[in-house]
């Protein structure tokens, strides 16, 4: 601005007779209304002077310099105050928008840009004009309220402030002159209420009709008076800018000059994105100028498409709410529906994983099925004892369907006991030794269980008058029943297994899995993971997180082998370490926090085993230093919907994903209305398919509010679930997961509702309000804190030990603050 013109003008010559004008403005000269002027009156005085006749521009009453004073004089004035308190009120507490970008902001952003170019047909913008005439909202108000609508859909905000400029020609005398007089201002509008289009679009016609009369404060001036703190990556107020212009027509050609555009892209991004509008002969031409630092060009070609799909909707049914507007177009609903989905693959028909694992006790009854602490089980012997306790259990009046709660440390018998219940028709109720006495009565309650199977260790661990078989002590009872299978086996859509989980308002809640789940997990696991009857598991997960059943299941239906880990040696890095050693395992599967804790050992995978992580976040640094090591798995899926929904292998520098839906599952990402999102918008991951599980025991309501109809499967009574999870497609096709919609947490892969232990305190007689956050250290490792305001003395321990009685140990907070 110092050291040059602010226009500069050349004439290339091309052709004798054929010359090229270029004329190079700064913006602080010039603005888009100024560039006609400009073009006019270079018409006119061409035109004049090839005629000889005299210029025809008038002296202008009014120079550039007369508005600049006006303007210092006007932002003086008194009267400036209630139009800055109109931008203060407006803007107040105005959250900041999350839009999802392809790269995360640089602290400091570059302003390379790149362009995309669209175009809105005649009769579509015909067609809108017709339907805001009906509101008296003139096309650029009906166009920003599409615009809107496609901003709440990408980023599920209903209170959204976007830029836009004004010309900054409010009085005639200015209309004339060439300069800079363009002022941008902030148009924050609220979604809020469960609106209509018609409704938004009488919103924004009042909302811009008051922002434009407060429209002569400078933009900078009402950032200064918000106060805002700048930022170095980001424009303050609003960073998405959204403008629609009118072209005067026929100055194309002029008196023997022919004007013509040149297009040329900016290569630069004033704000993170842009759309530039322009009405030019009823049509609407359209650049989106992106940040290059956050978008990528295919990213911004795919929003153009949404914008011309969601005008397409709003014409058809502009009285819809707008979360029901289509964005997506055909071919992106196609390409996720059915290319990301196409994950079709037959099962065998009516079998199950007893099944399969039967089939192999015929191929090799002698190989080894299962290893812990030296004792060991051969296929044949797993069956026969297992055979015997189905009989058992059958000669005791066990229903098929029935649950069967389940309560004993790691062990031969912990398996014996979960294949004898398996076999018998029963589903199995996993139940932690270790977990308080009030919940276990309350799972053994819920299920309405006949009989418990355990063994003397834990046979004291409950309360109620319920049947008890106690597996060590009756083993030789047991082992006199016959070691044949029982005559009827259950079918694919009986119950397999229930596994309790956190719940919100205070209880655990049963997740019913069947064996058609259970059965199409294993056999897509087993492709994925590669099992076959040279596998060597090694166990150490617990059995109350359904992740044992790939440690389980997978290796015994494919001839493989399953050597358990002590808890005491699962926990302890350097002595898994040395089990590692031992065995080595061709396959180990642990949470991230599991692996983290074997790493810190030293361990660096010199087995080569197969690893497969999941049940919570995988950190960059922990799939590093894994996939470093060797093949690493990262696998997703709630335990409503059986164990493992997604997969992905994982490679070092690659960024972590959740990968693909396994065989016969379908994800949807999708938005707060229910739409499906494109790809790259997060929204809630929604799970259907042959995974779904058959909802929550007892309880009907709960289940009909996480299982839905599933609304994209061809096959009728198909269910999908909610996951609760945030999620959303990266290009290629891959899931990337980004957290949770609501208060669940993950804690060394346990799964937690808060709201349960903030249940569980507010029992407690000296509280009057509690809540619980589960808060980061610097290592990724997560700690429960509890906040509490008591009545009387505030007692850590009467706290402590008062949750220790109703709630298992990972769920009793570390940290302790009273309010
Ligand atoms: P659970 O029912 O215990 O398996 O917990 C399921 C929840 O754990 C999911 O809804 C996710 O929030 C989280 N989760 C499971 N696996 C993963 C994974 N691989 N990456 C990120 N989150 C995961
Ligand atoms: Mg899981």
């Amino acid at each position: 601005l110092n050291n040059d013109h602010m226009i500069r003008a050349c004439i290339i010559t091309k052709a004798p007779q054929d010359y090229c004008l270029v004329i190079t403005m700064h913006h602080i000269a010039l603005d888009g209304w100024s560039s006609h002027i400009l073009r006019k009156e270079l018409s006119e005085c061409y035109q004049a002077i090839t005629k000889g006749k005299p210029i025809p521009v008038a002296p202008l009453p009014l120079q550039y310099i007369d508005y600049a004073i006006w303007q210092r004089n006007f932002l003086k004035s008194d009267s400036i105050q209630t139009k800055i308190d109109y931008w203060k009120a407006k803007l107040q507490n105005l959250a900041s928008l999350q839009f999802p970008t392809d790269f995360s902001r640089p602290t400091e952003i570059s302003r390379e840009g790149g362009t995309v170019r669209f175009s809105i047909k005649k009769e579509l913008i015909s067609d809108l004009n017709s339907i805001g005439l009906k509101y008296n909202a003139t096309l650029f108000m009906t166009l920003f309220s599409a615009f809107k609508v496609l901003m709440y859909r990408y980023t599920g905000q209903k209170d959204i402030c976007i830029g836009t400029p004004v010309a900054g020609r409010d009085y005639q005398e200015f209309e004339n002159l060439i300069g800079f007089f363009v002022n941008s201002i902030p148009l924050r509008i609220s979604l809020e209420g469960n609106m209509r289009f018609d409704e938004l679009l009488k919103q924004v016609q009042s909302i811009t009709l008051d922002a434009f009369d407060n429209s002569e404060i400078p933009f900078e001036q009402i950032v200064e008076s918000l106060g805002t703190k700048r930022e170095l990556n980001k424009n303050p107020v609003f960073q998405i800018f959204f403008a629609l212009q009118n072209l005067p027509e026929n100055q194309l050609s002029e008196g023997g000059l022919l004007w013509s555009e040149e297009i040329q892209d900016n290569h630069s991004s004033k704000f993170d994105l842009s759309f530039d509008l322009t009405e030019v002969n009823g049509c609407v031409e359209g650049v989106i100028e992106f940040s290059k630092s956050l978008f990528r060009q295919e990213t911004a070609e795919q929003m153009a498409g949404h914008f011309s799909r969601l005008l397409e909707s709003i014409r058809e049914n502009p009285a819809n709410t707008v979360g029901k507007f289509e964005i997506l177009t055909d071919f992106e609903k196609t390409y996720i529906l059915e290319n990301l989905n196409d994950t079709d693959s037959p099962l065998p028909e009516g079998k199950t994983i007893l099944d399969l694992f039967e089939n192999q006790v015929l191929k090799t009854p002698d190989a080894i099925a299962l290893v812990f602490e030296g004792k060991q089980l051969t296929y044949k012997e797993l069956d026969a004892q297992s055979n015997q306790l189905a009989h058992f259990l059958s000669s005791n009046g066990l229903q098929p369907e029935s649950p069967v709660p389940i309560c004993i440390d790691r062990s031969l018998e912990m398996v014996i006991g979960i294949f004898g219940i398996l076999k018998s028709g029963g589903a199995y109720v996993p139940i932690d030794p270790t977990f308080p006495k009030d919940r276990i009565d309350y799972m053994i309650e819920d299920t309405k269980a006949d009989f418990v199977v355990c063994s003397s260790d834990t046979v004291h661990n409950f309360s109620g008058p319920i049947n008890r078989i106690i597996l060590d002590k009756e083993m030789s009872m047991i082992q006199s029943m016959p070691s044949e299978k029982l005559p009827k086996s259950p079918s694919q859509e009986h119950l397999a297994y229930i596994i309790y989980t956190s719940g919100s308002t205070g209880k655990p809640k049963g997740a019913m899995v069947d064996h058609s789940n259970l059965l199409n997990f294993s056999i897509s696991l087993t492709k994925i993971v590669e099992y076959n009857s040279f596998s060597r598991q090694l166990s150490v997960t617990t059995y109350i997180f359904d992740a044992f059943c790939l440690e389980l299941f997978v290796p015994l239906i494919n001839g493989g082998g399953v050597y358990l880990v002590k808890k005491e040696d699962a926990m302890d890095g350097f002595r898994l370490a040395q089990k590692l050693a031992e065995v080595k395992p061709t396959h180990m599967q642990a949470t991230p926090s599991g692996w983290q804790i074997l790493l810190s050992s030293g361990w660096n995978n010199p087995e080569g085993i197969i690893m497969t992580t999941g049940g919570e976040a995988l950190g960059e640094e922990t799939k590093n230093l894994l996939a470093q090591t060797g093949k690493l798995w990262n696998l997703y899926g709630p335990t409503e919907t059986t164990i493992t929904s997604t997969y992905k292998q994982m490679d070092v520098g690659e960024k972590v994903s959740i990968g693909k839906p396994i065989d016969n599952t379908a994800v949807y990402i999708l938005g707060p209305d229910g739409g499906l999102n494109p790809v790259g918008i997060p929204g809630e991951l929604c799970i259907g398919g042959k995974g779904v599980g058959r909802g929550y025991l007892n309880r009907p309501e709960l289940t009909s509010e996480k299982f839905l109809p599933d609304p994209f499967s061809k096959i009728p009574c198909d269910r999908m679930y909610r996951t609760g999870d945030l999620a959303r497609w990266l290009p290629g096709g891959n899931i990337e997961y980004l957290g949770r919609l609501d208060d669940q947490v993950k804690i060394r892969g346990y799964r937690i509702e808060l709201g349960e232990i903030e249940s569980v305190l507010l029992l407690h007689p000296s509280v009057n309000q509690a809540v619980v956050i589960a808060k980061e250290n610097g290592q990724g490792d997560k700690r429960l804190v509890g906040y509490v305001v008591c009545s009387g003395a505030f007692e850590k321990e009467s706290l402590i030990s008062f949750l220790r009685s109703k709630l298992p140990e990972y769920m009793v907070p570390i940290l302790w603050m009273e309010l």
